[in-house]
């Protein structure tokens, strides 16, 4: 049995747990090694606290789940099965006492869970994603290595994203040879929808990259990331285009000072509120407190956005093993966007920045 699911079910003993019954692809990923993305088809890695587990995946899809290295049962079921008989079926064989069921109460969909309750009409159902979270927040060697390779292309793509910048072209065009360079090095997959935001649109922090063309005098502003073997980057830089203004200027150096401060405070012991606040203050003493409207920032691995949540409340203790971005942000309207935005990892002796593409402003001519 693998480390992890042995840890899951550790906590299924101490919470009387019978059954972890897990449908998203990426804690059945994280839990089985398996990774697919199963459409409207049902997916799931069923767990016991003693039993063998099993995987429930589409029947076409059962050689690829062997050959991924799951070693247990996989249950595959046709298009014409009923899948949820199967299941049944093979939790009897097992146990006979289902009494608490775990299930991902943020990711099941109602008609799925009225399935799974008709089966076990007197159970109680709680949820196994808190746990999961925990669990996946702590990055072992290999996980770290291929994130580090994420950030790897991250900077790559941030680099020939910049090399693209001219007068009058268009964000999408930008975005487009972006991909597109990525697409070259074997990458098909990105974090998110690319970001490539210019002039008035930079100030939206999740504003859409169209038709704008970038000007003399504008902040570009590149928000992106990259799948490697399943696990995401997630990189910011803003750039000038021809000289910006003071103001633009000064909310530059001040939304760096704050993310160089929250780097610096990131080490194990600290809470990731006392993490928060150092950017936080910077930005609100430098008089920008209200244009700051995120969070500064959250882990990131299988899921793009997973724990911990950088917040100004979160007492959450940061610890060694841990991989999160760190993105302060001003965005005042009409006047400038600008966002800085790393990935690091927590050593025992404060943070290691993963992502490496130059910080200091960069005026494009
Ligand atoms: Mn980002
Ligand atoms: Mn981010």
């Amino acid at each position: 049995m693998n480390q992890r699911l042995g840890k899951l079910q550790t906590w299924m003993k101490e919470n009387d747990i019978d059954v972890s019954f897990l449908t998203s692809s990426e804690n059945v990923f994280y839990l089985s090694g398996y990774y697919t993305d199963p459409h409207e088809r049902l997916l799931a890695l069923v767990i016991f606290q003693d039993e063998e587990p099993f995987l429930v995946c589409p029947g076409m899809e059962v050689h690829d789940a062997k050959r991924s290295g799951w070693e247990h049962e996989i249950i595959g079921y046709s298009d014409i099965d009923h899948p949820w008989e199967m299941i049944r079926h093979s939790i009897n064989k097992r146990i006979n006492r289902v009494a608490k069921v775990a299930i991902e109460k943020e990711h099941m969909n109602v008609e799925r869970y009225e399935q799974i309750s008709g089966l076990f009409s007197t159970a109680t159902f709680v949820s196994a994603e808190e746990k999961l979270r925990m669990l996946r927040m702590i990055k072992d060697a290999k996980e770290l290595k291929v994130i580090e390779e994420a950030c790897a292309l991250a900077d790559y793509a941030v680099e020939f994203g910049v090399s693209e910048i001219k007068e009058g072209k268009t964000e999408l065009e930008v975005l487009n040879a972006l991909e597109y360079a990525l697409k070259q090095k074997g990458v098909t997959e990105m974090s998110f929808s690319t970001m490539v935001l210019t002039g008035a649109n930079a100030a939206s922090p999740h504003g859409n990259p169209g038709e704008t063309k970038i000007q003399k005098g504008d902040l570009v502003l590149f928000d992106l990331g990259v799948v490697i073997d399943r696990y995401c980057s997630d990189i910011t830089r803003t750039v000038a285009y021809g000289d910006i203004n003071d103001k633009q200027k000064e909310i530059y150096d001040t939304v760096l000072k704050a993310q160089l401060a929250a780097i610096e405070a990131s080490k194990p012991g600290v809470s990731a509120a006392e993490v928060d606040l150092t950017a936080r203050h910077i930005i609100s003493d430098a008089g920008y407190g209200e244009y700051f409207p995120h969070r500064l920032g959250h882990g990131l691995g299988i899921s793009v956005h997973e724990y911990p949540s950088l917040t100004e409340t979160n007492q959450l203790i940061i610890e060694e093993g841990m991989v999160y971005t760190i993105e302060p942000g001003i965005y005042v309207p009409n006047v400038a966007g600008v966002r800085i935005e790393d990935d690091i990892y927590i050593t025992a002796n404060g943070a290691k920045v993963l992502t490496k593409y130059p910080k200091e402003l960069q005026v494009i001519k």
